[in-house]
């Protein structure tokens, strides 16, 4: 005990050793090269990375506003942290033995010398941002949220990426399970209200370090007996991360963990109502869970719950959409005050593609119901004012300024189904006047410019007044 104590305390800038051999595992080996000139090379983008074009992202656009919604609902603040920290930070959080450190990680040497890598998840760069900025004496709890792109040199494939994007919560402070049950309860908040039905909660508990220790050592046993019949990962994952083998995709590894010991069968008395108490608020509020004894999530940090949420597809396609867990040592192990935690990420890009598998709606932006044509040298110079001023009035506009044509304007115009169009011509501009056409009724007025606010509102207006007041069919 005393001893463990005294590693909690060491700072976060030591172990030289441990990052050099790391640094020298995550040093990828050089992949095969796809047989294009290097110049074909600069127009792509990295394996593994990928440009989210405009077509896509009203799903993005979707999901960033409701994890962005629910995390204001739920009392979170927002936080940034830096992509980049140092390497020594990953290391001591997630720790050596785990394949995103192992790897995984994209870690280099900065010109100045410094051993850097990009993260990986979020939860280490907030730990050590929560005790840089003595966030310990703020009111408990502290809920803080991020979303951005993360970094993992995994074997891309469909749905499993390079750089991905992660919604990152966070909760220091309490260990009451009624916060874990809440934090599953946000999780699914938002993928229920991104339309994802096929939804599956998995918990299980792995309990606190030393009950842990007595089941890794339980689980070993088990498995050495019967070692050839892991798949070679899993052999080596015996002497440095053994629970890892239970999240192994292989068949023969699953077949063989299938009859393994289980966690929660070694749980040490409070873990255990701890997770009875989480069980008992999650039937309360009668979410979809099951229990899965072979869950223990890849990072070493995590103490007590652990949780995924899977997408069920009935084909047969299985996603991990999300996951997370407690952490009730990770602050005091960076060097801060003993504080427990619990968090979670959800995984944007697989929940995009989720969305698309169910077709779910995507965001729809607010459509321009006022399109603004001009004709001539001197309307077209005074056209970009007449925008602004619109736009500052609230009226969200359509324009296609380059067009010099006012048939090809009107074209574009009619293609939006505006409502309104405004028409600049010369002789309004001299006037400083503007025509408004009201596109469904067909008639126009000549106003003045400094009217010409109020002229478009009264119509957009009568326009909704006469939508509400049609019978529906
Ligand atoms: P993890 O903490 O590893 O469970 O990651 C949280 C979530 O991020 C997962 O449930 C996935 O939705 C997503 N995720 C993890 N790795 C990848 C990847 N390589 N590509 C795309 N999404 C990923």
């Amino acid at each position: 005990m005393a001893q463990k104590k005294q590693a909690a305390k060491k700072p976060i800038a030591t172990k030289k050793a441990a990052v050099q051999k790391t640094e020298r595992k995550t040093q990828p080996k050089t992949e095969s090269k796809p047989s294009v000139s290097e110049s074909e090379l600069l127009l792509q983008s990295l394996r593994g990375m990928r440009d989210i074009l405009p077509d896509e992202q009203p799903y993005w656009e979707r999901v960033r506003r409701s994890i962005s919604n629910a995390a204001q609902e739920y009392g979170y603040s927002r936080i940034e942290v830096p992509m980049v920290e140092y390497l020594h930070l990953f290391v001591r959080s997630i720790k050596e033995g785990t394949d995103i450190i192992d790897k995984e990680l994209y870690s280099f040497t900065t010109r100045g010398g410094d051993r850097v890598a990009l993260r990986p998840e979020f939860t280490a760069g907030i730990a050590r941002a929560y005790i840089q900025h003595g966030m310990s004496v703020l009111p408990k709890p502290i809920k803080l949220f991020s979303m951005g792109p993360v970094f993992r040199y995994d074997r891309p494939q469909e749905g499993r990426y390079r750089e991905l994007w992660q919604g990152n919560f966070d909760v220091f402070g309490e260990d009451d399970p009624i916060l874990d049950a809440q934090v599953i309860q946000l999780a699914y908040r938002v993928v229920r209200e991104l339309g994802l039905k096929d939804i599956e909660f998995q918990v299980n508990s792995i309990g606190v370090p030393e009950s842990r220790k007595r089941y890794e050592k339980a689980l070993v046993r088990y498995l050495e007996s019967q070692k050839h019949k892991l798949c070679q990962n899993c052999r080596e994952r015996l002497s440095t991360n053994p629970m890892r083998i239970l999240d192994c995709k292989e068949d023969k590894c699953i077949q063989l963990t299938s009859q393994a010991p289980q966690a929660l069968d070694f749980l040490d008395d409070e873990s255990r109502a701890h997770f009875k108490s989480l069980l008992e608020y999650l039937d309360e509020l009668e979410l979809p869970y099951s229990i899965n004894p072979r869950l223990v999530r890849g990072l070493d940090y995590y103490t007590r719950t652990v949780f995924e949420i899977w997408s069920s597809d009935r084909e047969g396609k299985k996603y991990a959409l999300g996951g997370g867990g407690r952490y009730d040592n990770l602050i005091q192990e960076l060097g801060g005050e003993p504080t427990p935690a619990i968090g979670f990420g959800l995984g944007l890009d697989r929940i995009v593609l989720e969305m698309k598998r169910v077709h779910a709606k995507p965001h729809e932006p607010v459509r321009p119901r006022v399109f603004l044509a001009q004709l001539g040298d001197l309307a077209k110079k005074k056209s970009l004012r007449l925008f602004s001023d619109l736009e500052k009035n609230g009226i969200l506009v359509a324009e296609s300024f380059g067009r010099g044509s006012l048939k090809a304007q009107l074209r574009v115009a009619s293609r939006l189904g505006v409502e309104v169009t405004i028409i600049l011509g010369q002789k309004e501009a001299l006037d400083e006047t503007a025509i408004v056409k009201d596109m469904i009724s067909g008639t126009q007025e000549t106003v003045r410019q400094d009217k010409l606010t109020d002229a478009v509102k009264k119509i957009l207006k009568s326009n909704v007044q006469l939508s509400h007041s049609s019978p529906k069919n």
